[in-house]
């Protein structure tokens, strides 16, 4: 492929966060690849946050033509500036959460004035957008995208791989692994995600981590059980659109024996879960119970008859409230004998008058003496740092934080890099060098595979110090000079499991090792270096057995000269496969392109279909000294 200088410099993906670098909400980010701009999210601030006005190319003004915008859920700080975009530009998001936001949207349209004609203008251009499905990647411009569903207080919530080429892009939207929907996460990592270049990942709970509750939603279901076990008449006052909390709480009503009470829209919005054909449907946890255990939908918002009245009695209840008249007036006319008001929301909106959150209406409405039993809608740091693991990326970069800082900190053996609202991230490997024509000189990378299966061979290790690790061999480009391998290797990024970097040059036609450099890209060996190691000494040798490399512990035997190869054939350590030494040595030259100088004995038992391995020739620039591999911070099993 013949491409010009100013299209290679275009390649990749550039990401750039509009907004949300340094705050929670107001989330817009924006994936660039050949002028095409993908948008994900276009939410409005968070109170507490100065309000600033975006004027974004591509999505709030300029050409429109080559631009889309994702949603990942239908929390406000992501979705809520939707309807003021040019309607020209295509919005694709799941179908429930869509749906739950329309309804939403339309319940809230009876307000008078212009905010309720807002909320219907909303819900016209919500009932326009476009559907993806999870698990099944869709095409929009020169981008592949594979939505998968998150687990989060949000129903319905997405993180997109984002591709395009050959980079890959994981953006997490919101999302915690301690909800009813996150135990699949792993494999659905595995099977439709992979390794990815680079993770925009959300950081609430980074700096939130001392207050924000994470226990798991089973254990909230089970304290609500409780409490509605030991209480008769029970109020919740919980977000309408947390659909996961309100089918927790009709399950926990029925198993405490209690009616659970519902008004009309709260049950519009868990039954948009409910009657979701395939994907939640057939769980049985968003089916209502039936017969004396189906929820009771308030008459009219509120009128209550004897028989009603009579039945609360007998039974108690669980009422889902918001902090509006009409609860209030309801809430009189209910039996109310030793009532218990329950908090399932953040505690931030009720407890100090003087925050940015403070929600009066709903302050008052739970008053002081309320029991909170909640759980945050956000990862905690542990989760962060264990889908990280699965992702494998190059680059984090941190959004939906208060501070990118400690986010930092907190993942430092990953390569984070925090931006400012607005600055461009390139993901294309040679960042703003060019990417020079198909030559001879190769730029490549080794890394160990972790946890890898070492299935080509067969070993043994009597001492579980010693250690064998299968290797990654990942080609970075090719050159035709020498240096501009070397100065494409400083904009690369070093994977975490990255044991070395190693430049192959073209000499007489064939391609022969050259330079080595360690992980922090300085040199470590070059077609000069001396040997380092002392005879009979312990190192770490890649090896290259059939199908695949190693790094194995070895013992250093020496350089691989006539006498010492003579020796080591001799007393039987060298399969050469040659009837006899001269033989071999006569074929071992021409192969010395490899330039395998030094002769090593591994200590741990390896056996190829060949046989067993007594000694092997690797080159000197492929012995390492033993503490190579702590330096990777690697954890091996
Ligand atoms: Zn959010
Ligand atoms: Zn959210």
């Amino acid at each position: 492929m013949n491409m010009t200088m100013n299209e290679k410099e275009l390649m990749g993906i550039r990401v750039t966060v509009h907004r949300g670098t340094n705050q929670i909400g107001g989330c817009v980010t924006e994936y660039e690849c050949r002028g095409f701009h993908l948008f994900v999210d276009y939410g409005e601030q968070l109170p507490g946050y100065e309000q600033t006005n975006l004027e974004i190319e591509g999505l709030t003004k300029g050409d429109v033509s080559h631009s889309a915008l994702l949603i990942t859920h239908y929390h406000g700080d992501h979705i809520g500036k939707v309807s003021e975009l040019n309607s020209e530009i295509p919005v694709y998001m799941g179908k429930t959460g869509c749906e739950i936001y329309r309804e939403f949207e339309l319940h809230m349209a009876h307000i008078p004035g212009e905010e309720g004609k807002k909320k219907r203008m909303v819900a016209d251009r919500v009932g326009k957008f476009r559907h993806f499905v999870p698990g099944l990647s869709f095409e929009v411009g020169p981008f592949k995208i594979m939505p998968i569903v998150m687990d989060h207080s949000a129903f319905d919530a997405y993180a997109f791989k984002i591709e395009a080429d050959d980079r890959k892009v994981f953006h997490t939207g919101d999302f915690r692994t301690h909800g009813f929907r996150s135990k699949t996460l792993p494999s659905v990592i595995e099977k439709y995600i992979g390794k990815v270049d680079c993770v925009v990942s959300e950081g609430t709970n980074i700096e939130r981590s001392k207050d924000a509750v994470t226990k798991s939603e089973q254990v909230i279901k089970k304290e609500f059980t409780e409490g509605f076990k030991e209480n008769k008449y029970n109020v919740v006052y919980v977000s309408s659109t947390n659909i996961d909390r309100l089918f927790a709480l009709h399950h926990a009503a029925c198993t405490a024996g209690r009616m659970f009470i519902l008004d009309e829209f709260a049950k519009k919005m868990m039954d948009a879960a409910a009657n979701v054909d395939k994907l939640w449907g057939k769980s049985r946890f968003y089916h209502f119970l039936g017969g004396q255990q189906a929820p009771k939908v308030l008459w009219k918002d509120g009128v209550i008859n004897d028989t009603f009245y009579q039945a609360m009695e007998r039974h108690g209840y669980v009422l889902i409230a918001r902090a509006s008249d009409k609860f209030e007036k309801l809430l009189k006319k209910m039996p109310s004998e030793g009532r218990k008001t329950y908090l399932s929301m953040w505690k931030g909106y009720v407890d100090n008058p003087e925050s940015p959150a403070y929600n009066k209406n709903l302050a008052e409405a739970v008053g002081k003496d309320y029991v909170h039993i909640h759980t945050s809608g956000h990862s905690d740091v542990e989760s962060m740092s264990k889908l990280f693991k699965m992702l494998e990326p190059n680059v984090i970069i941190p959004i939906h934080t208060n501070d990118p800082e400690k986010f930092a900190k907190t993942f430092s053996e990953w390569n984070v890099k925090m931006l400012a609202d607005g600055e461009v991230f390139s993901t294309n490997p040679f960042g703003d060098i060019p990417v020079h024509e198909e030559g001879d000189i190769v730029l490549s990378a080794i890394s160990i595979a972790e946890n890898q299966e070492l299935d080509d061979v067969k070993i043994s290790s009597v001492d579980e110090n010693l250690k064998c690790w299968k290797l990654d061999y990942k080609d970075i480009g090719s050159f035709c000079y020498t240096e501009q391998a070397r100065e494409a290797l400083k904009y690369v990024r070093a994977n975490k499991n990255v044991l070395a970097f190693e430049i192959w040059e073209e000499c007489d036609f064939t391609l022969i090792l050259g330079d080595v450099y360690r992980r922090d890209k300085t040199l470590y060996a070059n077609l000069d270096s001396e040997c380092t190691f002392a005879s009979e000494e312990v190192a770490m040798a890649i090896m290259r057995l059939p199908f695949s490399w190693y790094l194995v512990h070895v013992k250093v035997m020496g350089p691989a000269t006539k006498e010492a190869l003579k020796k080591v054939h001799d007393e039987g350590l060298l399969d050469v496969g040659y009837n006899s030494f001269d033989e071999f040595y006569e074929h071992y030259e021409p192969i010395s392109h490899y330039e395998p100088d030094m002769i090593v004995k591994p200590l741990i038992d390896i056996e190829t279909f060949e046989g067993k391995v007594l000694c092997d020739l690797v080159p000197v620039r492929y012995l390492f000294p033993m503490d190579v591999v702590e330096q990777l911070q690697l954890k091996v099993k």
